[in-house]
């Protein structure tokens, strides 16, 4: 096929069975192909489960050596094609082509993570059907513009293209700050190398000029002593250098961590949107672990093994170097040996990462949604995907050991092999009286102490895989900058007025698929406004934007004639108090929770906070009072203590905005009735946007705006929208219907 005829081609990365694989929509010539690609070399094709073992493409996206394979799935004219759609699977999604006799074939599969990219590739292909423009495809962060490959969900640069050098260098940077302790460090590691070295050589002349000739009884007592003060030098440097090690990694992995943590903290919402929390958590306590673990252990050790290795490699080719050059024979096959395993190694550990991330995700899932995991007995099923998840882990572990394993016997008998060497050549000059004994004794210790260290080449490679595996995920999350930003120059916010105006938002959580549209509000100051609009049209997106938790697509919101984008997030969000439908409560006792919007606030404020809240009472009945624990996520409390205890926090911060999305939908009628007395206490003299489903509590409303499907249908009073009888006067008649029969079955 004549490559100019390609319109597009847009990998998958499942195969068509739901596996995960590599799979292309490719258009050409009026026409969509799939093909599966089999990029699986013969030698482990037994581990037929373990496709990620594939040596496939390199950084530049050039050579591959295996024998690659692409089968063609489907051959599908667009002529004959009436329409296409998606069809909702569990984890995946597939493309389907709805035929103009009926028929309907399955394109392509994918996971949930290329979702957005094939819900473009479906608004394109159906645009070139209409003979219309296509849309342009926002492939940023979805597809690798190097290689063509998907992009995991939690990355934001494609792994098979991110240059391992890169970021060994960048980690090498991070412990710039160090570097005096580093030198510090290396010289200790000099010392003990050079401490190392010294016995054999005393030995070589302890044998060679003491004990062969017989004589020099002097130099005998001092060689003894000297090989003493040696070891004994030896252990207090190595002690000073595991003590320096071990301070300084913990440092710079705590500098790590926290620099992090600080890092998540300032990334926008879309960012957690994306990703699961188990996710990020092995990335803050795992990733960083394992830099540590470079830190402290692996990078000293390297230091003090290279060091060995070129001070043996000297003072053998000193005490004589036709003999040093015999030992090298096998070095070039040990190179090569561990060239090859790193590059399969590599691949494992990303793979075991991957599979440890979806491990913590699935256990933070389950954890947190005990109740209904038990609720519905799924039990047996999560214990089933737990046990998937963690034998697919055990399974790269088993597999990166087992490449180590076999490496390293390897390397040891390569090594070994050069002492034969040396024992055959060293021995017969000895024989043949041309070659003294105690070098090559001394040779033979050296060889010996070779061991060691070039034992430690194949675990650089280990943990140099591990760690830059864990560098990149760490660095990945320094790299993403938040999304939402001051603007430069941004003022910072005093006082507050409260007017809020929306002119001409819109706004999509991703790009292409709007939410909102072209929204144009004005809410005076103090005013209180009532948002109302069936479930899913919109009504939270519009507060996150107030929020300022996320940017308008196109648009602006003006908060007392300032964009929002002008004033300080910070600033901004001071004045604004949300109330959630489900509250969260963090864990810790019902002051800390109450104070979390003011921790300085004092006994009496949270007192007050909480009698304002209609919570006192009812917090003073807990044993413990303003010092009960909440449990988890305020598990011990009920709905509508949760939500009093929020709200006491959101008086607390004594806001000039309040935002109130549906605070009282969970709770009965008669703590409804309680929080209400609560809320018309605190919407005084505020400007307050309320979602509330039971509409009856939107009442007093000054103004009451309808949404739906993201527009604005209706804005008006409640007798002005009733007399109007649109959207509102028809949700509210169904909602006194609804009532009525449930009194009546009540
Ligand atoms: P409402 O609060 O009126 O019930 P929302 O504003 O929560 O509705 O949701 C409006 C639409 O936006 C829904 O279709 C929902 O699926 C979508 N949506 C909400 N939150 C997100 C998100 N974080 N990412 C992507 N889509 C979202
Ligand atoms: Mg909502």
């Amino acid at each position: 096929m004549n490559s100019s005829a390609i319109e597009f081609g847009f990998a998958s990365d499942l195969s068509p069975d739901g596996r995960f694989g590599e799979s292309w929509l490719i258009l050409a010539d009026s026409t969509l192909l799939t093909l599966t690609v089999d990029r699986r070399p013969p030698e482990t094709s037994t581990s037929a489960r373990l496709p990620w073992l594939r040596r496939s493409t390199n950084g530049n996206g050039t050579a591959h050596r295996d024998p690659t394979q692409a089968y063609i799935q489907r051959v599908v004219p667009l002529s004959e094609v009436e329409t296409f759609r998606i069809q909702q699977l569990v984890g995946a999604s597939a493309l389907e082509a709805v035929f103009k006799d009926g028929r309907v074939v399955e394109l392509i599969r994918y996971s949930s993570s290329l979702a957005t990219l094939f819900g473009q590739v479906k608004l394109r292909i159906e645009a070139l059907l209409k003979q219309e423009e296509p849309p342009p495809i926002e492939r940023k962060q979805q597809v690798c513009e190097h290689c063509g490959r998907p992009i995991p969900e939690d990355s934001i640069s494609c792994p098979a293209c991110r240059s391992q050098k890169q970021v060994l260098m960048r980690l090498l940077q991070m412990v710039r700050p160090y570097w005096r302790y580093m030198i510090l460090g290396s010289v200790l590691a000099m010392l003990s190398a050079a401490v190392e070295l010294a016995p054999p050589y005393l030995t070589k002349i302890l044998i060679d000029e003491v004990l062969v000739p017989r004589s020099n009884a002097h130099l005998f007592v001092w060689l003894l002593l000297g090989l003493v003060g040696i070891r004994l030098a030896g252990t207090v440097i190595n002690i000073a250098r595991g003590r320096l090690n071990a301070w300084l990694g913990s440092e710079i992995s705590f500098e790590l961590r926290s620099k992090l943590y600080q890092h998540l903290q300032w990334l926008s919402l879309s960012y957690f949107d994306r990703r699961q929390t188990g996710s990020i958590m092995s990335r803050v306590t795992r990733d960083t672990d394992a830099l540590y673990d470079f830190l402290v252990n692996s990078a000293p050790t390297i230091t003090l093994n290279l060091l060995m290795i070129l001070g043996i490699g000297t003072v053998m080719m000193l005490m004589d170097w036709k003999l040093s050059l015999l030992v090298l024979v096998p070095a070039p096959f040990i190179v090569w040996l561990s060239h090859y395993a790193w590059h399969k190694v590599i691949r494992v550990w990303r793979r075991h990462w991957h599979r440890w991330s979806r491990l913590s995700a699935h256990l933070g899932g389950t954890l947190s949604g005990v109740r209904e995991v038990k609720a519905f007995t799924q039990e047996q099923r999560e214990i089933a995907t737990f046990n998937r998840r963690n034998f697919e882990i055990a399974e790269t572990g088993m597999i990166a050991g087992k490449i180590n394993a076999s490496v390293f016997p390897l390397i040891s008998f390569l090594v070994m092999s050069s002492s034969f060497v040396i024992w055959y050549v060293g021995g017969r000059g000895v024989l043949e009286g041309n070659f003294e004994l105690g070098k090559l004794v001394a040779f033979l210790s050296y060889i010996g102490m070779l061991f060691g260290p070039l034992s430690i080449i194949t675990n650089i490679m280990d943990w140099a895989s591990r760690t830059v595996t864990a560098a990149e995920r760490v660095f990945e999350i320094f790299d993403t900058e938040p999304e939402v930003r001051d603007n430069p120059g941004a003022k910072p916010l005093t006082e507050v007025k409260g007017e809020i105006v929306l002119e001409n938002v819109s706004f999509g959580y991703e790009k292409h698929h709007l939410v909102l549209h072209d929204v144009n509000i004005h809410i005076r100051p103090g005013e209180m406004i009532g948002l109302v609009g069936p479930s899913g049209s919109g009504k939270t997106t519009l507060i996150n934007l107030i929020c300022r938790f996320y940017d308008p697509t196109r648009g602006r919101i003006l908060l007392d004639g300032t964009d929002l984008r002008d004033l300080k997030m910070q600033d901004l969000r001071q004045h604004i108090s949300v109330v959630l439908q489900d509250s969260f409560l963090f864990p810790g006792t019902v002051r800390d929770n109450i104070a979390y919007a003011r921790p300085n606030a004092t006994q009496e404020e949270i007192i007050a906070a909480a009698k304002a809240a209609n919570a006192h009472d009812f917090i003073m009945r807990f044993p413990d009072g303003y010092d009960t624990w909440v449990g988890e996520r305020g598990h011990r409390l009920s709905g509508g203590e949760r939500q009093r205890i929020a709200i006491a926090r959101a008086i607390l911060r004594n806001p000039q905005i309040l935002i109130l999305d549906e605070a009282t939908a969970s709770v009965d009628t008669e703590t409804e009735r309680l929080i209400q007395e609560a809320l018309e206490r605190l919407v005084q003299n505020r400007t307050t946007i309320a979602i509330a489903h039971r509409l009856s509590t939107l009442r007093n409303a000054d103004r009451i705006i309808v949404l739906e499907r993201g527009r604005v249908v209706e804005v008006g009073t409640h007798d002005e929208l009733m007399e109007r009888e649109g959207t509102y006067h028809r949700l509210v008649t169904m909602q006194m219907e609804l009532s009525k029969s449930r009194l009546f079955v009540g």
